[in-house]
């Protein structure tokens, strides 16, 4: 079994002081989430609550990173959008040089995340159309909104000069470049509510863009992993309509090589204080366990869970075999 390095925390000292009953018994779970401005670390934390085991959420670049780490072995677990959880499983866009990725394995999906235009109100930025030639920060290298955006300029014909400025600024520096002037947009593929979102609305009075147009209704025809999505109206601020755009799920991924008993006490633990954990965040509130096992996920089901939902009922005997044998 390969061992990811950050995973395993066994001091030499308790080596040589205490034998543990199991090799796994002095480790800590590292879940990678993204940045703390986004609901991937709340997320990352919730998990770690509900998992009788020394566990860690650790901030990162996010779903690229998180995915590029899973298949070095820095980290066991991570979460990933499921656009990017496709591209890495079957080597496509930013995996390509790489190629698929024979040990991804999925674990369950969680919130939706709509693909959010955050604008400055002075801007004048009304629809997809009008970034044209504006200031976009279109996410850090590693994350999964600059994947998303980068999706979607294909698909509306744009390269990096339809704008007048592209910045890769990280999740937690967005909403003040945008506060300041520096920008006039700035893109995240995230659940709502969520802080960046909010701090950009409430303390900059910007507003939400409909993500709309010929360009992204070929993208959810196209693609299994984007669907229609929308954000409710009067989350950020009583006058903030509903916005209308497409999304991604957040999905948690796993290395075949994780121990399948810590994936089967996660999920379990998850399952079985189910009500408790989609309280930690109001985008797990619509989380059913259904969903959750059958929506967004591209690669094969990890063995720790697939044992637990075949327990369950979750799923056929011929699902886990075809399953196992992939
Ligand atoms: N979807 C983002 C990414 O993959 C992270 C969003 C979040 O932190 O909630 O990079």
């Amino acid at each position: 079994m390969k061992t990811p390095a950050g995973l395993l925390a066994i001091g030499l000292v308790s080596l040589f002081l205490w034998n543990p009953p199991s090799a796994q018994a002095d480790e800590t779970l590292i879940i990678g989430t993204a940045s703390p401005a986004g609901v991937y670390h709340l997320a990352g934390r919730a998990l770690c609550r509900t998992i009788d085991l020394p566990c860690r959420a650790q901030p990162s670049d996010g779903s690229v990173a998180n995915l590029r780490a899973l298949r070095s072995g820095e980290l066991g677990i991570a979460l990933a959008q499921s656009d990017i959880h496709y591209y890495a499983a079957n080597g496509r866009e930013g995996f390509q040089e790489v190629g698929p990725d024979p040990d991804l394995r999925s674990v369950f999906s969680l919130h939706s995340e709509p693909f959010t235009l955050v604008a400055r109100r002075e801007a004048g930025i009304r629809h997809l159309d009008d970034l044209a030639g504006r200031s976009v920060n279109i996410g850090n290298p590693g994350s999964g909104q600059r994947g998303t955006m980068l999706r979607l300029m294909d698909a509306r014909g744009w390269t990096p000069s339809s704008f007048r400025l592209v910045n890769e600024l990280p999740a937690d520096q967005q909403a003040m470049e945008l506060c300041h002037g520096n920008i006039d947009a700035m893109v995240y593929t995230v659940g709502h509510p969520n802080d960046s979102v909010a701090q950009a609305i409430r303390l900059c009075n910007a507003v939400l863009v409909d993500v709309e147009g010929p360009a992204i209704d070929l993208l959810v025809a196209a693609f299994p992993f984007f669907s229609r999505a929308w954000i409710a109206g009067g989350l950020y601020a009583p006058d903030q309509p509903a916005v209308r755009t497409f999304g991604v799920r957040a999905t948690l991924v796993a290395s075949a090589d994780t121990d399948p008993e810590i994936i089967y006490r996660l999920v379990a633990g998850v399952f079985e204080n189910f009500q408790r954990f989609k309280a930690y965040h109001p985008a797990f509130g619509t989380l059913t366990a259904e969903s959750m096992i059958e929506e967004g996920l591209s690669a094969p089901l990890h063995e720790g869970a697939l044992r637990y939902y075949r327990e369950q009922g979750w799923v056929a005997d011929e699902t886990v075999t075809a399953e196992l044998a992939r």
